[in-house]
């Protein structure tokens, strides 16, 4: 089997087998782009070297061919006493993972080519700062030495030559560095570090195979759900220099501004540096504009080359280049990771440039982000004084407590801010847990910056103007402001503005827009507005999917109408009998003759006829599914611990309250170990058949007087919790019986469907036979989630989801993303059998899934009629279902 492939034997669509960054290197490398020669080793290997713990015995053979090539080609041979050849070794797998695994560079160098390399480019220091950097980055990644020890030796070399940095030291200030290093890996591994050029190469190979399995790498992976079993791809390339001299340097470079998605190219340059420093903000690099001044020639080829890109890949692309005495080299490219508000700019500005069609531009957004613009800013109005400014590097307002280590944040129980230097791919932990992140150093394409745009957390980076004190654990801003560990911050990610204490908020523009309160002009000055509205517009014309809302209240109707909602899936009807109407179920449930309970409901009907006629206005024309009570009764009266007490406190006072003691006995008769289980849904309606008749009534006389009132209402009766046919029809009879009922007394033709929820396994597998009496179904995906694994919503969360998540049973909560092997197999049981029972039941889904990006994606697929979920989810599932349709 071939494990190897020199880059021109690649291209852009095998990042399966080579990698994301192996994969475009090759892809450069055939549009002829300035790449230095190299190879990639594929993820087979990699997958091989996992399981086997050893790589495949062809590989050696197979690099050395690969070798032999590039040493012919670049006329040099690998870590030669004579102008050796020094190569990096990279990861790089099919999802990017920026600085989650390893990659080792001037792999080649020992004590004889590093003379090779200081007569071949007539730089001692070059080559000694090349040789102290491979023994830093091989000694900690590759040998597993605490990279503190490197750090430390180096700054005392810093101290005793009196240098402010790496910069400021000499050839022999370096030499002294080697040394040290090299006692370091003596002292750490009990050998010398390996002159070997090929043992190095074999051995930083093996440490790139196995940084796929680094802590960080698996958190980062389960947070971005990237499966744990692809592998990484390694590639081998020739190294270019940009630490050689004042004429080199490197950087990293977006074609549009990933923050913002403003179009004109934006990047970090540094001078006289190599690989990592720029990401890993050790030095602050120099915005890109500045290269046009230092290297004039170097800056028109990238500009050409990053047009060139941008076209070809017809979307934003990020690059890392290095210039090695004038010459521009491209090292790396890739489709740049974005913000939610730069995604919707970029895809109708790439569609407005007619390199997209609306399809693929719809293709560019997804649901999560447009969520995420929905999320409240912070006020503008609001006159708070900075403490500090950085650079603005991912959108939002954060309000948190000040931490200033992962660890802090992972374990704050309140919304925390994490506050660092820097930040480095160890912190992945922290980033993930904060609600931002600040830092003092870096600029919009450092670590930071990168990884939390990302996850779309907000981040403000290279605030320098902070003094950050980790021993005492607090920061100093420029004016002596002293924020501890713990104090209140606000970060907006937007302008890049630190406050301290915490900031009001206020809607987002987004919001503003769907709630109609933006005038054209506001809307026109609005790029990610604009954006949005030209996305949604086409979203609907390509959507297949209906989006109902489940509201309950005339005020969630009209938002969810303003939201673009097409009807009301779900209206739940138990909330009409909390506050004050609480005391009627009471006394619903200790009346004691027919008559008694008559009187009580008499007394509930026009109650709930005025909240049934509010929604049924604010959604006039349009659908409004209203279900029947559903939750037990007993969630209506006190609890039962606590009434235990209050009346056993009184008995011992030998002062009873007759009424107490009667609903004592009520609670004590209604208890159930099981209440989700228990006496609920159709049960209820069944059982005490008068309530539901009371809830049909005031449906079928709300429905009475819109139409008198001119109004067209479309109610629609919906059975909760049913396990079979025989519940439905007899449920089914009684509600007929009203409605025809009221129908009589009012001389008018009300017109309601009936139908019923489909939410227990035993729905779902008869649901043929359902479907000869419903004419429609709603799958209620929370409590079918709960009855088909047979765990209960309300009290996994804190027990064994976590381990579950941990060991990979599942990747994200099936209460959160529909379950489809198992949970979804019942709903496509019952799409089916529904239909072939009755060809024009109309189906759609009510639980939380219904606003869920994949889950909506599930339904389109199953051919549901609509999906319903939540006033602010409507926009974000209008959008799901034009990107499913297209
Ligand atoms: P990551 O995936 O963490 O970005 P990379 O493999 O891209 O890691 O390498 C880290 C840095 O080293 C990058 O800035 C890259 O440009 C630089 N680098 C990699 N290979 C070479 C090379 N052959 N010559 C010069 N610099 C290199
Ligand atoms: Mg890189
Ligand atoms: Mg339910």
């Amino acid at each position: 089997q071939r494990y190897v492939f020199a880059f021109h034997e690649g291209d852009k669509d095998h990042r399966d087998l080579l990698g994301g960054k192996g994969a475009n290197l090759a892809e450069m490398t055939n549009l002829g782009l300035p790449v230095p020669p190299g190879f990639t080793i594929s993820t087979d290997a990699c997958r091989r070297f996992l399981a086997d713990g050893q790589e495949p015995p062809e590989l050696h053979a197979q690099i050395s061919g690969h070798l032999a090539r590039l040493e012919a080609e670049r006329g040099k041979r690998l870590g030669a006493a004579v102008d050796p050849l020094l190569v990096s070794v990279r990861s790089g797998a099919k999802f990017s993972m920026p600085g989650m695994m390893e990659t080792i560079l001037d792999i080649g160098l020992g004590d004889e080519s590093v003379d090779g390399l200081a007569a071949a480019s007539g730089s001692e220091r070059f080559a000694w700062d090349s040789y102290r950097r491979l023994i830093q980055m091989f000694g900690s990644t590759v040998l597993g030495i605490d990279a503190a020890r490197f750090n430390d030796a180096l700054e005392a070399a810093e101290r005793e030559h009196g240098a402010t940095g790496d910069l400021d030291l000499d050839a022999d200030a370096l030499r002294g560095v080697v040394a040290d290093y090299k006692a370091i890996v003596r002292d750490a591994t009990g050998r010398d570090f390996p002159q070997d050029p090929r043992e190095q190469l074999d051995m930083a190979v093996r440490a790139v195979f196995a940084s796929w399995n680094t802590e960080r790498a698996r958190i980062y992976r389960r947070q971005e759900r990237i499966p744990h079993d692809l592998g990484t791809a390694v590639t081998v390339m020739a190294m270019v220099y940009g630490n050689l001299g004042p004429h080199s340097g490197t950087g990293v470079a977006f074609t549009r501004d990933p923050a913002t998605g403003a179009p004109g190219v934006y990047g970090d340059y540094l001078s006289e540096a190599q690989g990592e420093d720029v990401v890993a903000g050790i030095r602050t690099p120099v915005p890109l504009q500045e290269l046009e001044r230092l290297q004039p020639a170097a800056f028109t080829e990238l500009m050409r080359i990053m047009a060139l890109l941008e076209g070809h890949y017809r979307d934003l692309c990020d690059v890392e280049f290095t210039i090695e005495r004038g010459k521009l080299w491209m090292l790396q490219t890739r489709v740049g990771k974005r913000t939610a508000a730069a995604a919707f700019r970029m895809a109708v500005q790439f569609l407005d440039d007619g390199l997209i069609d609306v399809k693929e531009a719809l293709g560019r957004v997804t649901g999560e982000q447009l969520a995420q613009l929905m999320f409240p800013q912070f006020d503008p109005a609001f006159e708070a004084k900075p403490i500090a400014t950085g650079v603005p590097a991912s959108p939002g307002a954060a309000v948190g407590v000040a931490v200033f280590d992962s660890e802090s944040a992972a374990r704050s129980d309140l919304k925390s801010i994490l506050v660092r230097r820097e930040t480095s791919p160890d912190d992945l932990p922290g980033i993930i847990a904060a609600e931002g992140v600040l830092t003092s150093r870096g600029g919009k394409t450092s670590h930071a910056a990168v990884v939390a745009r990302g996850m779309g957390k907000t981040c403000v980076v290279g605030a320098d103007a902070l003094e950050i004190d980790l021993e005492h654990r607090h920061f100093t801003t420029a004016d002596g402001v002293i924020v501890r560990e713990g104090d209140t911050i606000s970060i907006d990610g937007t302008t890049g503005r630190v406050y301290s204490g915490m900031i009001d908020v206020v809607p987002s523009p987004v919001v503003e827009f769907f709630e109609g309160r933006l005038s054209d002009d506001e809307r026109q000055r609005d790029p990610v507005v604009q954006a949005v509205s030209r996305l949604m517009i086409a979203a609907d014309e390509h959507r297949r999917l209906g989006v109902h809302a489940n509201a309950d209240t005339p005020a969630d109707a009209k938002r969810a109408r303003r939201f673009g909602a097409d009807g009301i899936g779900l209206c739940r009807t138990e909330h009409m009998f909390l506050g004050e109407r609480r005391r009627r179920v009471e006394e619903l449930i200790l009346a004691e003759s027919e008559a008694e309970q008559d009187k009580v409901l008499a007394e509930l009907l026009p109650m709930q006829l005025g909240d049934f006629v509010g929604v049924l206005a604010a959604m006039d024309g349009l659908p409004v599914t209203i279900r029947l009570i559903d939750p037990p009764l007993h969630e209506f009266l006190p609890d039962l611990t606590e009434l235990s007490v209050k009346v056993a406190l009184a008995e011992a006072r030998g002062e009873v309250d007759e009424g107490d003691a009667r609903l004592l006995k009520a609670v004590r008769r209604l208890h159930e170990q099981n209440p989700m289980l228990g006496l609920r849904g159709v049960r209820l309606g069944l059982v005490v058949p008068g309530l539901v008749a009371m809830q049909v009534r005031a449906i079928a006389e709300a429905a009475a007087a819109r139409i008198r009132a001119g109004g067209d209402p479309r109610p629609e009766i919906m059975v909760p919790l049913i396990g079979g046919a025989e519940e439905f029809e007899l449920m089914r009879e009684e509600i007929r019986r009203v409605l025809d009922d009221v129908a009589n007394t009012s001389g008018l033709s009300i017109r309601a469907a009936i139908g019923t929820m489909i939410e227990l396994p035993r729905a779902a597998l008869t649901a043929g036979r359902i479907a000869g009496h419903a004419e429609f179904f709603s799958f209620g995906t929370n409590d079918l989630t709960q009855t088909t694994w047979g765990f209960s919503r309300d009290d996994v969360e804190g027990s064994f989801f976590p381990a579950y998540l941990e060991q990979g049973i599942f990747t994200v909560s099936p209460f959160e993303s529909l379950d489809e092997e198992g949970v979804g197999r019942l709903v496509s049981i019952a799409v089916e059998e529904g239909r072939a029972a009755r060809r024009d039941l109309v189906i759609g889904v009510c639980g939380e899934h219904g606003g869920d990006p994949s889950s909506v994606r599930f339904f389109d697929r199953v051919g549901l009629d609509y999906v319903s979920c939540s006033p602010f989810r409507v926009p974000v599932a209008r959008l799901e279902a034009g990107r499913a349709a297209v």
